[in-house]
């Protein structure tokens, strides 16, 4: 069968014979996948003109709501994708990384809506200052870019690779070009082809090339990204294209890292850490049979446990049963296919030199519900490396299977030196309790690692593992990790974003961003903001309340209701060397009798207050000093139903800027409500 390609709106066949993939278990050809007959320029241009245009033609918030149908939709179809992940030589606890983890992502990626808001761009940061008189200020926006990104992914996650990138550029409105891995991409298609048959994302926001991709960068431009997970060399390849550099296209780059896990000296032989260890080391070095860009590669252990830790993980990789992953007993499945299996063999042979297997055999192994000359297997290879600092293949050689190599330290210092003797990798796991040896690690190691895992008994129960990246999380690496961020939440969003800085009086820039700049125009109304329905408010919708007079009662009766007789507000003679010229009202009693001034109190559209953002109290209070505020809508943050009969609402912010009789701020707070919508059919 040929896999079609999804170019220009349209299921395409390649043209020609095709990349042969095979079932990695029996052998047997499933499909061919090609590139052959795709038209770059005319790919590009669509996903500009098509894509790119209705994509941005949604808020933030639309596009992650977007998201969220996509991730149910996804979710309801899962079991068809387990069952191709199989073909593979995916396990069901791999193909859940792959499958669940990825439609987790999308669902991750769709929360953001809230933060992202309800515009076309987002408004990053806080207002800058940049007058004496506050009538020239200065205001970020991020813009999605106008081009389209081409994803290139591995052959190893043919579903999170897709979807963890994915999630970044739909939400932030910018088009894509899947390009997976031409071993693995009958899977990636599998998935593209119910997206696309969904309607729920729009026409030319994804399109997917299932081949070599070869080419497939020539035809960007300034407003183009490429995304790259793979092995070093191809992205040092790809990336220094003279088209990418000349266009300065931005190219993020995830790559090979030889990643290690540190036993902490604490963490002797007998200890729970000790064990947590182990299981962990196992797990890294088996999962998707050890094709994983985050497996772990390098051991490190202090010297004296060497021959325990050699031990201990020899027993518990002859645990590892490998096999046809449909058969229950089977922990291990296959590598992906045949080249890949000499690769790995060839480097471990390579490396076997100077590093000799302590556990494990090429050629000797048992294979359970399957035939081991048909499919695509190799058991698990222990190394030891006992001289590391002088022998640095474990650190330059990465064999992208269930391979890994112990090596022995002498004090924490040395363990850091061989950490970044791997010239940066996405992670490394250090196993240890002792406070004072996490920090020295956690500190030193840093900046060669995009991520850390401090292991021990206390985190253990709830960890998601070293291999595992978390979308809220960073992910990615420096140096020999390709220098790139993926993930991290918001992070990578604002990869597909153009920060530009708006400068201008702050009434302008108010109605340009819909966030109330400070010093921009009051609108003041006849009807109170708190009568008025979620659609019809207006930011900068202002009421300026009545004053009232700070007495000593007012603070001694606060100081009786709250419990708080913190000597500033209520000893006079406390006051030397102090701040305060008297007894001063306390901060929260002047936030407090702001609301009894604010406070619409009749049954309307306001449903509940919920909180403070953001609160400061910027002048002394005394008593005879008299208040007012400035109330005023900032910001308004949609909200979708969470059932059918929910109340349709959305999030208002509205600044209190509580002000003295010399007209000076005195205290300055956003507070959050929740407002009731007029139109209650509304689904957004
Ligand atoms: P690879 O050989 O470097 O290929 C990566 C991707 O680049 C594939 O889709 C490949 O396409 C594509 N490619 C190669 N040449 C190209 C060209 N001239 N133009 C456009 N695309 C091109 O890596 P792999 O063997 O698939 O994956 C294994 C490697 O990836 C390992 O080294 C692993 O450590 C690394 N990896 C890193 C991460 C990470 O997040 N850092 C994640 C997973 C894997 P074809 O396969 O179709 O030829």
């Amino acid at each position: 069968m040929k896999l079609k390609n999804y170019a220009e709106g349209r299921w395409v066949e390649h043209k020609g014979y095709g990349f042969e993939q095979y079932n990695a278990i029996t052998g047997d050809l499933i499909s061919t996948a090609s590139s052959e007959g795709l038209d770059y320029e005319a790919m590009t241009d669509y996903a500009r003109r098509i894509g790119g245009k209705a994509l941005r033609s949604m808020t933030f918030y639309e596009r992650g709501f977007m998201l969220k149908k996509l991730a149910l939709h996804l979710d309801s179809l899962k079991k068809k994708y387990y069952q191709i992940s199989y073909l593979s030589g995916a396990t069901k606890s791999d193909s859940w990384v792959d499958i669940d983890g990825g439609i987790g992502t999308l669902f991750t990626y769709a929360s953001l809506r809230r933060q992202l808001g309800n515009q076309r761009f987002y408004v990053d940061g806080d207002t800058a200052k940049i007058s004496k008189n506050n009538t020239f200020v200065g205001q970020h926006i991020m813009s999605p870019k106008q081009g389209v990104v081409v994803h290139i992914n591995a052959f190893n996650f043919p579903i999170w690779g897709m979807l963890e990138k994915l999630s970044a550029n739909l939400i932030a409105g910018v088009p894509a070009i899947v390009k997976p891995s031409e071993i693995t991409s009958y899977l990636t298609q599998a998935m593209v082809e119910d997206i696309i048959a969904s309607g729920i994302v729009p026409e030319g926001a994804i399109q997917l090339d299932c081949g070599k991709g070869h080419g497939i960068l020539d035809t960007l431009g300034s407003q183009d990204l490429v995304t790259f997970t793979g092995s070093a060399t191809t992205g040092r390849m790809l990336k220094s294209l003279p088209h990418i550099i000349e266009n300065s296209i931005p190219f993020n780059m995830e790559a090979d890292s030889l990643n290690a896990a540190i036993l902490g000296e604490d963490s002797a032989p007998g200890t729970a850490n000790f064990d947590i260890f182990i299981k962990e080391v196992r797990r890294e070095m088996t999962t998707k049979a050890g094709q994983k860009c985050t497996a772990i590669r390098r051991i490190m252990v202090p010297e004296n446990y060497l021959e325990d830790v050699q031990i201990a993980l020899g027993k518990s990789l002859a645990q590892t049963t490998i096999g046809d992953p449909a058969n229950e007993k089977v922990r291990m499945g296959a590598i992906v296919n045949k080249s890949q299996v000499d690769v790995v063999r060839n480097r471990v042979l390579e490396m076997s030199q100077k590093t000799p297997i302590v556990f494990g055999d090429l050629d000797k192994f048992e294979v359970i519900g399957a035939d081991a000359n048909k499919g695509f297997f190799l058991p698990p290879i222990l190394m030891l490396n006992e001289n590391p600092l002088i022998n640095t293949d474990s650190h330059d050689i990465e064999c992208f299977g269930p391979v890994s190599t112990l090596m022995p330290y002498n004090g924490i210092e040395e363990a850091i030196t061989l950490a970044k003797m791997g010239k940066g990798s996405l992670v490394s796991t250090i196993a240890t309790s002792n406070v004072h040896i996490a920090t020295e690690y956690a500190i030193e190691a840093a900046s060669y690692h995009g991520r850390i895992l401090i292991l021990n008994e206390a985190s253990a129960p709830e960890s998601t593992g070293h291999g595992s990246p978390m979308p809220q999380l960073m992910h990615g690496g420096p140096g020999r990790a390709g220098g790139g961020e993926e993930l991290g939440g918001i992070g990578s969003v604002k990869h597909y974003l153009q920060r530009t800085a708006l400068q201008g009086h702050p009434s302008m820039l108010t109605e340009i961003t819909q966030r109330y700049q400070y010093g921009g125009v009051y609108k003041e109304k006849d009807v109170h903001p708190f009568r008025k329905y979620f659609e019809d408010l207006e930011i900068g919708d202002t009421v300026i309340t009545a004053k009232h007079t700070i007495t000593v009662a007012d603070i001694v009766n606060f100081a009786n209701v709250s419990g708080d007789n913190f000597y500033a507000h209520m000893d006079e003679t406390s006051l030397e060397g102090t701040t305060f010229e008297g007894r001063v009202a306390h901060g929260y009693f002047v936030l407090s009798k702001a609301a009894g001034l604010f406070v619409d109190a009749k049954k309307g559209p306001v449903l509940l207050n919920y909180g403070l953002d953001e609160c400061r109290f910027t002048k002394p209070v005394y008593p005879g000093a008299t208040i007012g505020v400035r109330f005023t809508v900032k910001e308004k943050v949609n909200q979708e139903k969470k059932s059918e009969d929910d109340v349709a609402k959305g999030i208002v912010k509205f600044l209190v800027d509580v002000y003295d009789e010399t007209g000076d701020t005195v205290a300055l707070a956003t507070i959050l409500t929740m407002v009731k919508k007029r139109n209650q059919e509304d689904e957004l």
